[in-house]
């Protein structure tokens, strides 16, 4: 389930990793979050954590709640109480305990977290973090600033929206009662104004695409990149709609001895859909592989944040920079959100 091996980042316009997987994308549908230590504690007495548990960064806005996970369709495979918060924003144990999995990577739809196992019994995960500040088996006292938030998951720093999803299981591991058996983290929180909930859902959508194009494309012209036969467009927003997100195109070729160029056009439409502008965004140059000959792949990709507002669409173009180049396969993958 992990993303594949970064690729070259020396070749994306921006320093974020790239990798993506076309893999659920439920919240928290995650696998191989074994717990240990399970048996560090003994009978439970969970009951008495009702109202003493710290929120992560404090009362912020709340982006998406615990019903609001199980009401996604598909349900979180790990319903949990997602705060807003800036990335890099100290986050706070909630109780005292012990933590008992941490996982660095940013891969699979969790990303980086950690799991405390609460010395009352029960069990709490905080995900999508950029960092954590505490070892796996350390103890730590409620209030502790144990982790930095983010928005790490899908195999990039910027798998989702900032925010820190928090998911509690009562009197034992995920493993034992089930990932989706969590109950509502709020519902355990010392009380105080409850954040006003927000309807926005930070889980994007995921779009992906593998196109055999096997095209020899003609050098020293911009040529628009498909994506799947006779489509070429990114991205898409029509009179009212937005959509933000991050696009990455994997493109292979053969008999790159040079290399190749590629950038993304904006166009700007009316409200019939007429053209009224053309914008380029920064042209990423791919460069011939060491091994570079006639029959040998030369593999790149361009990546590329955006947002879009109003009648906008995106599409890619390469240039080939000596002749002879075929393009064989062009892979397109985005998380988007439309709002
Ligand atoms: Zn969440």
């Amino acid at each position: 389930m992990c993303g594949p091996a970064d690729q070259d980042r020396s070749t994306a316009p921006t320093a974020r990793a790239v990798s993506r997987r076309s893999v659920l994308i439920a919240a928290g549908a995650t696998l191989g979050a074994a717990a240990v230590g399970r048996s560090l504690f003994g009978p439970t007495d969970h009951a008495a954590a009702a109202g003493t548990y710290l929120r992560p960064c404090g009362d912020v806005r709340i982006s998406s709640s615990w019903q609001g996970h199980k009401n996604r369709n598909p349900p979180s495979g790990e319903p949990g109480t997602d705060y807003a918060v800036p990335t890099g924003t100290p986050i706070q144990a909630a109780t005292d305990g012990v933590i008992v999995d941490r996982k660095d990577s940013t891969g699979t739809a969790t990303g980086r977290y950690l799991a405390l196992r609460a010395t009352d019994g029960n069990y709490i995960r905080y995900l999508h973090l950029q960092s954590s500040a505490v070892r796996l088996g350390e103890r730590v006292a409620r209030g502790q600033v144990i982790a930095y938030s983010g928005a790490s998951g899908f195999g990039s720093e910027t798998g989702y929206g900032a925010h820190v999803h928090v998911s509690l299981w009562i009197g034992g591991t995920p493993s034992q009662l089930g990932f989706t058996n969590s109950v509502d983290f709020e519902n355990y929180v010392v009380p105080s104004t409850p954040p006003p909930p927000d309807s926005e859902d930070p889980v994007p959508t995921h779009q992906s695409s593998a196109y055999w194009w096997n095209t020899a494309v003609p050098m020293g012209v911009w040529a628009r990149i498909p994506i799947a036969p006779g489509s070429f467009y990114l991205a898409q927003t029509g009179v009212g709609s937005k959509e933000t997100g991050d696009l990455t195109l994997y493109l292979r070729a053969i008999g790159v001895t040079t290399g190749l160029q590629v950038r993304v056009v904006a166009e700007t439409l009316d409200s019939i859909g007429n053209i009224v502008s053309s914008t380029m965004q920064p042209v990423i140059e791919i460069p011939a592989t060491t091994a570079a000959s006639a029959t040998a792949a030369t593999l790149g990709h361009y990546s590329l944040p955006y947002f879009l507002s109003g009648p906008l669409r995106l599409y890619a173009e390469l240039r080939v920079l000596n002749a002879g180049i075929t393009v064989q396969q062009v892979d397109f993958k985005k998380n988007f959100w439309r709002s």
